[in-house]
Protein backbone atom coordinates (compact mmCIF):
# COMPACT_ATOMS: atom_id res chain seq x y z
CA UNK A 1 0.00 0.00 0.00
CA UNK A 2 3.04 2.80 1.02
CA UNK A 3 4.54 2.09 -2.60
CA UNK A 4 1.40 2.32 -4.17
CA UNK A 5 0.75 5.31 -2.49
CA UNK A 6 4.85 6.80 -2.93
CA UNK A 7 4.02 6.13 -7.26
CA UNK A 8 0.88 7.87 -7.03
CA UNK A 9 2.52 10.82 -5.26
CA UNK A 10 5.44 10.97 -7.68
CA UNK A 11 3.34 11.77 -10.81
CA UNK A 12 1.14 14.54 -8.82
CA UNK A 13 3.11 17.51 -9.42
CA UNK A 14 3.48 16.87 -13.48
CA UNK A 15 -0.03 16.02 -13.49
CA UNK A 16 -1.68 18.99 -11.60
CA UNK A 17 0.06 21.25 -14.66
CA UNK A 18 -3.14 20.88 -16.15
CA UNK A 19 -5.40 22.29 -13.30
CA UNK A 20 -3.77 25.81 -13.63
CA UNK A 21 -3.79 27.94 -10.38
CA UNK A 22 -5.76 31.60 -10.18
CA UNK A 23 -3.13 33.41 -11.07
CA UNK A 24 -2.13 31.46 -14.36
CA UNK A 25 -5.27 31.09 -15.00
CA UNK A 26 -5.82 35.37 -14.92
CA UNK A 27 -2.82 35.56 -17.29
CA UNK A 28 -3.58 33.38 -20.16
CA UNK A 29 -7.69 34.54 -20.23
CA UNK A 30 -5.59 38.42 -20.24
CA UNK A 31 -3.00 37.00 -23.37
CA UNK A 32 -6.20 35.63 -25.09
CA UNK A 33 -8.93 38.70 -24.37
CA UNK A 34 -6.16 40.88 -25.82
CA UNK A 35 -5.39 38.82 -28.71
CA UNK A 36 -9.69 38.82 -29.76
CA UNK A 37 -9.08 42.61 -28.74
CA UNK A 38 -6.51 43.72 -31.20
CA UNK A 39 -7.81 41.13 -34.11
CA UNK A 40 -11.37 42.55 -34.35
CA UNK A 41 -9.98 46.23 -33.73
CA UNK A 42 -7.41 45.60 -36.61
CA UNK A 43 -10.39 43.51 -39.10
CA UNK A 44 -12.22 46.10 -40.95
CA UNK A 45 -8.90 46.89 -42.14
CA UNK A 46 -7.27 43.66 -42.66
CA UNK A 47 -7.48 42.24 -45.98
CA UNK A 48 -10.50 39.45 -46.43
CA UNK A 49 -8.12 37.08 -48.08
CA UNK A 50 -4.63 36.15 -48.12
CA UNK A 51 -1.89 33.72 -50.23
CA UNK A 52 0.07 33.19 -47.55
CA UNK A 53 0.64 30.05 -46.77
CA UNK A 54 0.86 28.47 -43.20
CA UNK A 55 4.23 27.52 -41.82
CA UNK A 56 3.58 23.84 -40.95
CA UNK A 57 6.56 23.13 -38.72
CA UNK A 58 5.12 26.41 -36.39
CA UNK A 59 2.26 23.80 -35.29
CA UNK A 60 4.28 20.35 -34.74
CA UNK A 61 3.87 18.90 -31.58
CA UNK A 62 5.92 16.88 -29.00
CA UNK A 63 9.12 19.77 -29.71
CA UNK A 64 9.32 22.37 -26.60
CA UNK A 65 6.76 23.59 -24.56
CA UNK A 66 5.52 26.98 -26.17
CA UNK A 67 4.97 30.03 -23.71
CA UNK A 68 1.36 31.75 -24.57
CA UNK A 69 2.38 34.51 -26.22
CA UNK A 70 4.43 32.16 -28.78
CA UNK A 71 1.22 30.37 -29.01
CA UNK A 72 -0.72 33.54 -30.20
CA UNK A 73 1.92 34.35 -32.44
CA UNK A 74 1.57 31.20 -34.10
CA UNK A 75 -2.14 31.33 -34.32
CA UNK A 76 -1.49 35.25 -35.95
CA UNK A 77 0.65 34.30 -38.26
CA UNK A 78 -0.20 30.75 -39.38
CA UNK A 79 -4.02 30.71 -38.69
CA UNK A 80 -5.73 33.62 -38.62
CA UNK A 81 -3.62 35.59 -41.73
CA UNK A 82 -3.61 32.68 -44.38
CA UNK A 83 -6.72 32.14 -46.29
CA UNK A 84 -10.30 33.74 -46.07
CA UNK A 85 -10.43 35.98 -43.09
CA UNK A 86 -14.23 34.79 -42.65
CA UNK A 87 -14.93 37.48 -39.45
CA UNK A 88 -14.47 40.04 -42.20
CA UNK A 89 -17.25 41.99 -43.29
CA UNK A 90 -14.99 41.73 -46.77
CA UNK A 91 -15.74 38.16 -47.57
CA UNK A 92 -18.49 37.91 -49.46
CA UNK A 93 -17.06 34.37 -51.35
CA UNK A 94 -19.15 31.01 -50.88
CA UNK A 95 -21.40 31.61 -47.68
CA UNK A 96 -20.16 34.35 -44.84
CA UNK A 97 -21.76 34.72 -41.69
CA UNK A 98 -19.28 36.59 -39.36
CA UNK A 99 -18.99 34.90 -36.21
CA UNK A 100 -20.70 37.28 -33.58
CA UNK A 101 -18.82 37.76 -30.51
CA UNK A 102 -21.03 36.70 -27.97
CA UNK A 103 -21.40 33.33 -29.27
CA UNK A 104 -17.54 33.26 -28.53
CA UNK A 105 -18.08 33.76 -24.94
CA UNK A 106 -21.19 31.20 -24.96
CA UNK A 107 -18.25 28.55 -26.62
CA UNK A 108 -16.14 29.40 -23.64
CA UNK A 109 -18.62 29.03 -20.82
CA UNK A 110 -19.60 25.41 -22.25
CA UNK A 111 -16.04 24.36 -22.41
CA UNK A 112 -15.35 25.67 -18.80
CA UNK A 113 -18.68 23.77 -17.44
CA UNK A 114 -17.96 20.81 -20.00
CA UNK A 115 -21.33 20.47 -20.17
CA UNK A 116 -22.63 16.99 -21.26
CA UNK A 117 -24.97 18.11 -24.07
CA UNK A 118 -26.00 15.24 -25.51
CA UNK A 119 -28.37 13.26 -22.31
CA UNK A 120 -31.01 14.72 -20.12
CA UNK A 121 -30.25 13.23 -17.08
CA UNK A 122 -26.49 14.50 -18.00
CA UNK A 123 -27.09 18.35 -17.80
CA UNK A 124 -30.67 18.98 -18.06
CA UNK A 125 -30.26 22.30 -18.05
CA UNK A 126 -28.08 21.78 -21.28
CA UNK A 127 -30.28 19.36 -22.76
CA UNK A 128 -33.39 22.17 -22.01
CA UNK A 129 -32.07 24.70 -23.21
CA UNK A 130 -31.26 23.11 -26.91
CA UNK A 131 -34.05 22.12 -27.02
CA UNK A 132 -35.87 25.55 -26.42
CA UNK A 133 -33.90 26.53 -29.41
CA UNK A 134 -35.24 24.04 -31.31
CA UNK A 135 -38.50 24.83 -30.48
CA UNK A 136 -37.77 28.60 -31.15
CA UNK A 137 -36.95 27.06 -34.91
CA UNK A 138 -40.16 25.03 -34.87
CA UNK A 139 -42.46 28.36 -34.62
CA UNK A 140 -40.49 29.81 -37.17
CA UNK A 141 -41.41 27.47 -39.56
CA UNK A 142 -44.49 26.94 -38.80
CA UNK A 143 -43.32 22.92 -37.46
CA UNK A 144 -45.75 21.44 -34.84
CA UNK A 145 -44.23 20.87 -31.58
CA UNK A 146 -44.33 17.33 -31.76
CA UNK A 147 -41.98 17.66 -34.63
CA UNK A 148 -38.32 16.35 -33.27
CA UNK A 149 -34.69 18.54 -34.04
CA UNK A 150 -31.19 18.71 -33.43
CA UNK A 151 -28.05 21.23 -33.49
CA UNK A 152 -25.57 19.67 -35.67
CA UNK A 153 -22.19 20.68 -36.31
CA UNK A 154 -23.41 22.52 -39.54
CA UNK A 155 -25.70 21.57 -42.81
CA UNK A 156 -24.03 18.39 -43.75
CA UNK A 157 -24.78 16.56 -41.09
CA UNK A 158 -28.35 18.28 -40.33
CA UNK A 159 -29.36 16.98 -44.09
CA UNK A 160 -27.68 13.19 -43.68
CA UNK A 161 -30.17 12.97 -40.18
CA UNK A 162 -33.17 14.43 -42.41
CA UNK A 163 -32.44 11.84 -45.45
CA UNK A 164 -31.83 9.13 -43.20
CA UNK A 165 -35.13 9.96 -41.73
CA UNK A 166 -36.81 9.37 -44.80
CA UNK A 167 -34.41 6.16 -46.18
CA UNK A 168 -35.99 4.54 -43.14
CA UNK A 169 -39.58 5.80 -42.85
CA UNK A 170 -39.70 4.38 -46.54
CA UNK A 171 -37.63 1.44 -45.70
CA UNK A 172 -35.88 1.82 -48.56
CA UNK A 173 -32.89 -0.75 -47.86
CA UNK A 174 -31.86 -4.34 -49.93
CA UNK A 175 -33.29 -4.43 -53.14
CA UNK A 176 -35.82 -1.58 -52.56
CA UNK A 177 -32.61 1.07 -53.30
CA UNK A 178 -32.36 -0.14 -57.05
CA UNK A 179 -36.42 0.89 -57.56
CA UNK A 180 -36.28 4.14 -55.14
CA UNK A 181 -36.27 7.34 -56.59
CA UNK A 182 -35.13 10.79 -55.61
CA UNK A 183 -35.78 14.25 -57.38
CA UNK A 184 -33.93 17.08 -56.77
CA UNK A 185 -32.27 19.83 -58.93
CA UNK A 186 -28.74 20.43 -60.54
CA UNK A 187 -28.67 23.13 -57.61
CA UNK A 188 -28.71 20.84 -54.93
CA UNK A 189 -26.26 20.99 -52.99
CA UNK A 190 -23.41 18.71 -53.08
CA UNK A 191 -23.77 17.69 -49.67
CA UNK A 192 -26.90 15.98 -50.48
CA UNK A 193 -25.11 13.31 -52.63
CA UNK A 194 -22.51 12.61 -50.40
CA UNK A 195 -25.14 12.02 -47.61
CA UNK A 196 -26.77 9.65 -50.18
CA UNK A 197 -23.45 8.10 -50.77
CA UNK A 198 -23.03 7.69 -46.54
CA UNK A 199 -26.40 6.48 -45.78
CA UNK A 200 -26.06 3.24 -48.62
CA UNK A 201 -28.32 4.98 -51.24
CA UNK A 202 -25.59 5.19 -53.54
CA UNK A 203 -27.65 2.98 -56.36
CA UNK A 204 -30.48 4.86 -55.61
CA UNK A 205 -32.00 6.08 -58.74
CA UNK A 206 -31.75 9.87 -58.86
CA UNK A 207 -33.96 12.45 -61.54
CA UNK A 208 -32.48 15.84 -62.27
CA UNK A 209 -35.74 17.65 -62.41
CA UNK A 210 -35.14 21.05 -65.13
CA UNK A 211 -35.00 24.30 -63.88
CA UNK A 212 -36.07 27.70 -64.56
CA UNK A 213 -34.39 30.77 -65.59
CA UNK A 214 -34.47 31.40 -62.33
CA UNK A 215 -32.35 28.40 -61.67
CA UNK A 216 -35.68 27.19 -59.68
CA UNK A 217 -37.11 23.78 -59.55
CA UNK A 218 -39.76 23.10 -62.68
CA UNK A 219 -42.51 21.72 -60.95
CA UNK A 220 -44.31 20.67 -64.47
CA UNK A 221 -40.96 18.26 -65.23
CA UNK A 222 -41.37 16.91 -61.21
CA UNK A 223 -45.12 15.84 -61.45
CA UNK A 224 -44.22 14.66 -65.13
CA UNK A 225 -40.68 12.38 -64.26
CA UNK A 226 -42.77 11.12 -61.33
CA UNK A 227 -45.62 9.79 -63.64
CA UNK A 228 -43.17 8.18 -65.71
CA UNK A 229 -41.57 6.67 -62.94
CA UNK A 230 -44.60 5.70 -61.02
CA UNK A 231 -46.26 4.16 -64.49
CA UNK A 232 -42.88 1.81 -64.95
CA UNK A 233 -42.99 0.38 -61.70
CA UNK A 234 -40.47 2.38 -59.93
CA UNK A 235 -40.90 3.81 -56.18
CA UNK A 236 -40.45 7.35 -55.83
CA UNK A 237 -39.82 8.55 -52.15
CA UNK A 238 -38.27 11.69 -51.49
CA UNK A 239 -38.13 15.02 -53.13
CA UNK A 240 -35.71 17.34 -52.16
CA UNK A 241 -36.46 21.39 -52.47
CA UNK A 242 -33.68 24.57 -51.59
CA UNK A 243 -34.10 27.64 -49.78
CA UNK A 244 -31.54 29.18 -50.71
CA UNK A 245 -29.42 27.58 -53.31
CA UNK A 246 -25.17 28.48 -52.71
CA UNK A 247 -24.95 29.28 -56.50
CA UNK A 248 -27.95 31.85 -56.77
CA UNK A 249 -29.60 31.82 -53.95
CA UNK A 250 -33.20 30.84 -55.65
CA UNK A 251 -35.74 29.07 -53.51
CA UNK A 252 -37.53 26.54 -55.50
CA UNK A 253 -41.07 26.94 -55.39
CA UNK A 254 -42.04 25.28 -52.14
CA UNK A 255 -45.89 24.96 -51.57
CA UNK A 256 -45.81 23.33 -55.36
CA UNK A 257 -43.32 20.93 -54.35
CA UNK A 258 -45.15 20.63 -51.29
CA UNK A 259 -48.01 19.97 -53.11
CA UNK A 260 -46.55 17.06 -55.26
CA UNK A 261 -45.27 15.97 -52.19
CA UNK A 262 -48.55 15.00 -50.95
CA UNK A 263 -50.48 14.06 -54.24
CA UNK A 264 -47.30 10.90 -54.66
CA UNK A 265 -46.85 10.51 -51.03
CA UNK A 266 -43.12 11.65 -50.99
CA UNK A 267 -40.83 12.83 -48.49
CA UNK A 268 -40.45 16.47 -49.08
CA UNK A 269 -37.24 17.36 -47.04
CA UNK A 270 -36.33 21.25 -48.04
CA UNK A 271 -32.48 22.25 -47.73
CA UNK A 272 -32.26 25.53 -46.12
CA UNK A 273 -28.89 26.26 -44.64
CA UNK A 274 -28.25 29.44 -46.75
CA UNK A 275 -31.25 30.53 -46.68
CA UNK A 276 -33.53 29.64 -43.94
CA UNK A 277 -33.65 32.64 -41.58
CA UNK A 278 -34.74 35.16 -44.44
CA UNK A 279 -37.94 33.46 -43.76
CA UNK A 280 -37.87 36.45 -40.56
CA UNK A 281 -37.65 38.83 -43.23
CA UNK A 282 -39.81 40.86 -46.08
CA UNK A 283 -38.85 37.65 -48.48
CA UNK A 284 -41.58 35.47 -46.02
CA UNK A 285 -44.01 34.68 -48.52
CA UNK A 286 -40.80 33.01 -50.74
CA UNK A 287 -41.07 29.96 -48.38
CA UNK A 288 -44.40 29.58 -48.19
CA UNK A 289 -44.94 25.73 -48.23
CA UNK A 290 -41.73 24.99 -46.37
CA UNK A 291 -44.69 24.30 -43.62
CA UNK A 292 -45.39 21.36 -44.99
CA UNK A 293 -42.14 19.47 -45.52
CA UNK A 294 -41.27 16.23 -43.73
CA UNK A 295 -38.11 17.94 -42.64
CA UNK A 296 -35.80 21.09 -42.87
CA UNK A 297 -31.94 22.10 -42.64
CA UNK A 298 -31.01 25.88 -41.30
CA UNK A 299 -27.43 26.92 -40.59
CA UNK A 300 -27.41 29.53 -37.96
CA UNK A 301 -23.71 29.39 -38.91
CA UNK A 302 -24.53 31.11 -42.18
CA UNK A 303 -28.03 33.10 -41.86
CA UNK A 304 -27.81 33.94 -38.12
CA UNK A 305 -24.14 34.92 -38.00
CA UNK A 306 -23.22 32.41 -35.66
CA UNK A 307 -19.20 31.02 -35.63
CA UNK A 308 -18.56 28.14 -37.56
CA UNK A 309 -20.06 24.95 -36.05
CA UNK A 310 -23.46 24.85 -35.68
CA UNK A 311 -26.41 23.44 -38.00
CA UNK A 312 -30.33 22.54 -37.36
CA UNK A 313 -32.31 19.87 -38.50
CA UNK A 314 -35.96 19.69 -38.19
CA UNK A 315 -38.16 16.17 -38.84
CA UNK A 316 -41.51 15.76 -38.40
CA UNK A 317 -41.53 12.02 -37.91
CA UNK A 318 -40.02 11.19 -34.64
CA UNK A 319 -40.22 7.47 -35.56
CA UNK A 320 -38.42 7.77 -38.46
CA UNK A 321 -35.25 9.90 -36.58
CA UNK A 322 -34.96 6.93 -33.91
CA UNK A 323 -35.52 4.59 -35.88
CA UNK A 324 -31.60 4.92 -36.76
CA UNK A 325 -30.47 6.88 -33.96
CA UNK A 326 -31.98 5.44 -30.82
CA UNK A 327 -29.61 2.62 -28.96
CA UNK A 328 -31.67 1.17 -26.64
CA UNK A 329 -29.61 0.23 -23.49
CA UNK A 330 -30.80 -1.29 -20.54
CA UNK A 331 -31.57 1.81 -18.43
CA UNK A 332 -33.66 3.36 -21.11
CA UNK A 333 -36.08 0.77 -21.30
CA UNK A 334 -38.95 2.79 -21.44
CA UNK A 335 -40.01 2.71 -25.41
CA UNK A 336 -40.78 5.82 -27.28
CA UNK A 337 -41.64 8.35 -24.50
CA UNK A 338 -41.39 11.75 -24.61
CA UNK A 339 -37.65 11.69 -22.51
CA UNK A 340 -36.24 9.59 -25.54
CA UNK A 341 -37.07 12.40 -27.89
CA UNK A 342 -35.49 14.87 -25.44
CA UNK A 343 -32.30 13.44 -25.44
CA UNK A 344 -30.17 14.87 -28.41
CA UNK A 345 -28.11 11.27 -28.27
CA UNK A 346 -31.51 9.38 -29.49
CA UNK A 347 -31.68 11.40 -32.99
CA UNK A 348 -28.36 12.16 -34.11
CA UNK A 349 -25.34 9.92 -35.00
CA UNK A 350 -23.54 12.19 -32.04
CA UNK A 351 -23.69 10.33 -28.28
CA UNK A 352 -21.15 13.03 -26.42
CA UNK A 353 -22.05 16.67 -27.84
CA UNK A 354 -20.93 19.92 -27.94
CA UNK A 355 -23.40 21.71 -25.95
CA UNK A 356 -23.93 24.21 -28.90
CA UNK A 357 -27.10 25.74 -27.90
CA UNK A 358 -25.11 28.18 -25.80
CA UNK A 359 -23.35 29.59 -29.02
CA UNK A 360 -27.08 30.84 -30.55
CA UNK A 361 -29.15 31.24 -27.29
CA UNK A 362 -26.83 33.69 -25.50
CA UNK A 363 -26.60 35.98 -28.45
CA UNK A 364 -30.69 36.10 -28.72
CA UNK A 365 -31.29 36.38 -25.62
CA UNK A 366 -28.47 39.64 -24.74
CA UNK A 367 -29.30 41.24 -28.77
CA UNK A 368 -33.14 40.08 -28.51
CA UNK A 369 -33.86 38.78 -32.73
CA UNK A 370 -34.69 41.70 -33.91
CA UNK A 371 -31.12 43.23 -34.50
CA UNK A 372 -30.78 39.74 -36.56
CA UNK A 373 -33.89 40.52 -38.53
CA UNK A 374 -32.54 44.23 -39.65
CA UNK A 375 -28.89 42.52 -40.66
CA UNK A 376 -30.63 40.41 -43.22
CA UNK A 377 -32.77 43.62 -44.29
CA UNK A 378 -29.81 45.18 -44.59
CA UNK A 379 -27.83 42.29 -46.51
CA UNK A 380 -31.24 42.22 -49.13
CA UNK A 381 -30.80 46.00 -49.91
CA UNK A 382 -27.23 45.90 -50.24
CA UNK A 383 -27.22 43.23 -52.90
CA UNK A 384 -29.44 45.47 -54.50
CA UNK A 385 -27.37 48.35 -54.29
CA UNK A 386 -24.03 45.82 -55.41
CA UNK A 387 -25.79 45.02 -58.14
CA UNK A 388 -26.73 48.20 -59.10
CA UNK A 389 -22.96 49.41 -58.56
CA UNK A 390 -21.80 46.42 -60.70
CA UNK A 391 -24.41 47.19 -63.73
CA UNK A 392 -22.78 50.92 -64.05
CA UNK A 393 -20.07 49.71 -64.26
CA UNK A 394 -20.30 47.67 -67.15
CA UNK A 395 -20.61 44.14 -65.98
CA UNK A 396 -23.70 42.26 -66.80
CA UNK A 397 -25.59 40.67 -64.03
CA UNK A 398 -27.76 37.62 -62.83
CA UNK A 399 -31.10 38.07 -63.31
CA UNK A 400 -33.05 39.57 -59.51
CA UNK A 401 -32.25 37.23 -56.60
CA UNK A 402 -34.71 35.78 -54.41
CA UNK A 403 -31.82 36.72 -51.65
CA UNK A 404 -28.34 37.84 -51.04
CA UNK A 405 -26.23 36.08 -53.30
CA UNK A 406 -26.30 37.29 -57.33
CA UNK A 407 -23.45 37.09 -59.57
CA UNK A 408 -21.78 38.95 -62.56
CA UNK A 409 -19.03 38.96 -65.74
CA UNK A 410 -17.54 41.14 -67.99
CA UNK A 411 -19.47 41.21 -70.94
CA UNK A 412 -16.09 40.71 -73.03
CA UNK A 413 -16.50 40.20 -76.75
CA UNK A 414 -14.06 36.77 -76.75
CA UNK A 415 -13.12 34.32 -74.45
CA UNK A 416 -15.13 35.54 -71.88
CA UNK A 417 -14.94 32.54 -69.33
CA UNK A 418 -10.96 33.20 -69.53
CA UNK A 419 -11.47 36.81 -69.16
CA UNK A 420 -13.25 36.32 -66.18
CA UNK A 421 -11.82 33.61 -64.71
CA UNK A 422 -7.98 36.23 -64.96
CA UNK A 423 -10.45 39.09 -63.60
CA UNK A 424 -11.17 36.85 -60.41
CA UNK A 425 -7.39 36.39 -60.39
CA UNK A 426 -6.39 39.46 -59.90
CA UNK A 427 -9.32 39.99 -57.28
CA UNK A 428 -7.44 37.18 -55.75
CA UNK A 429 -4.01 38.43 -55.77
CA UNK A 430 -5.41 41.88 -54.47
CA UNK A 431 -7.23 40.48 -51.21
CA UNK A 432 -9.19 43.12 -50.18
CA UNK A 433 -12.72 42.05 -50.38
CA UNK A 434 -12.62 38.07 -51.37
CA UNK A 435 -15.21 36.94 -53.99
CA UNK A 436 -15.75 33.21 -54.97
CA UNK A 437 -16.91 31.71 -58.51
CA UNK A 438 -19.18 29.31 -60.43
CA UNK A 439 -20.20 27.63 -63.64
CA UNK A 440 -23.54 28.30 -64.71
CA UNK A 441 -24.76 26.62 -68.04
CA UNK A 442 -20.82 26.52 -68.98
CA UNK A 443 -20.21 30.50 -68.54
CA UNK A 444 -18.08 31.55 -65.72
CA UNK A 445 -19.74 34.19 -63.55
CA UNK A 446 -18.25 35.53 -60.24
CA UNK A 447 -20.52 35.40 -57.30
CA UNK A 448 -21.21 38.06 -54.72
CA UNK A 449 -22.73 36.39 -51.02
CA UNK A 450 -23.76 39.13 -48.76
CA UNK A 451 -24.46 37.82 -45.50
CA UNK A 452 -21.96 38.73 -43.03
CA UNK A 453 -23.31 41.06 -40.25
CA UNK A 454 -20.31 43.03 -40.61
CA UNK A 455 -20.64 43.53 -44.25
CA UNK A 456 -22.19 47.56 -44.36
CA UNK A 457 -22.41 49.88 -47.49
CA UNK A 458 -18.87 50.84 -46.98
CA UNK A 459 -17.68 47.39 -47.51
CA UNK A 460 -19.74 47.38 -50.71
CA UNK A 461 -17.76 50.30 -51.96
CA UNK A 462 -14.62 48.92 -51.03
CA UNK A 463 -15.61 45.68 -53.39
CA UNK A 464 -16.29 48.37 -56.33
CA UNK A 465 -13.01 50.09 -55.87
CA UNK A 466 -11.27 46.69 -55.83
CA UNK A 467 -13.14 45.34 -58.67
CA UNK A 468 -12.88 48.37 -60.87
CA UNK A 469 -8.94 48.26 -60.37
CA UNK A 470 -8.97 44.80 -61.25
CA UNK A 471 -11.08 45.09 -64.36
CA UNK A 472 -8.66 47.59 -65.57
CA UNK A 473 -5.58 45.53 -64.82
CA UNK A 474 -7.36 43.16 -66.56
CA UNK A 475 -8.51 44.85 -69.71
CA UNK A 476 -4.88 45.94 -70.02
CA UNK A 477 -3.53 42.47 -70.11
CA UNK A 478 -5.96 41.75 -73.01
CA UNK A 479 -4.70 44.17 -75.60
C1 LIG B 1 -23.68 25.45 -46.74
C2 LIG B 1 -24.74 24.61 -47.30
C3 LIG B 1 -24.82 23.24 -47.00
C4 LIG B 1 -23.77 22.52 -46.20
O1 LIG B 1 -23.76 22.95 -44.88
P1 LIG B 1 -22.43 22.93 -44.00
O2 LIG B 1 -22.83 23.74 -42.82
O3 LIG B 1 -21.35 23.58 -44.82
O4 LIG B 1 -22.12 21.53 -43.67
C5 LIG B 1 -25.89 22.53 -47.51
N1 LIG B 1 -26.82 23.13 -48.28
C6 LIG B 1 -26.76 24.44 -48.59
C7 LIG B 1 -27.83 25.03 -49.45
C8 LIG B 1 -25.73 25.23 -48.11
O5 LIG B 1 -25.68 26.53 -48.41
Amino acid sequence: MDSLIKKIESQEELANQLDLDLLQREKLLEKVAHFAKDYLEDLHDAKAFSQKEPQQDAFRIGQSQKTIEEILTIFKEDVAEPGIRASSGKHMGYIPGGGIYASALGDFLAAITNEYAGISYASPGAVAMENEVLNWLKKLFSFPETAVGNLTSGGSIANLIALTSARDKYGVKNQQILKSVIYLTPQTHHCIHKSLRIIGLEDVIIRYVQLDDHYKMDTIDLEKQIQVDKSQGLFPFLVIGSAGTTDVGAIDPLDEIARMAALYKLWFHVDAAYGGFFILTSKKNLFQGIEKADSIVVDPHKSMFIPYGIGAVLVKDSTAVLHSNLYMANYMQDALSDDLLKDPANVSPELTKHFRALRIWMPLQLHGIAPFIANLEEKLLLTTYFRAQLMAAGFLIGPEPDLSISYFWYPFKEDQNAFNKRLLHHIHEDGSVFLSSTLLNEKFVIRIAVLSFRTKLESIDKAMGMINRCLEKTLKEWK
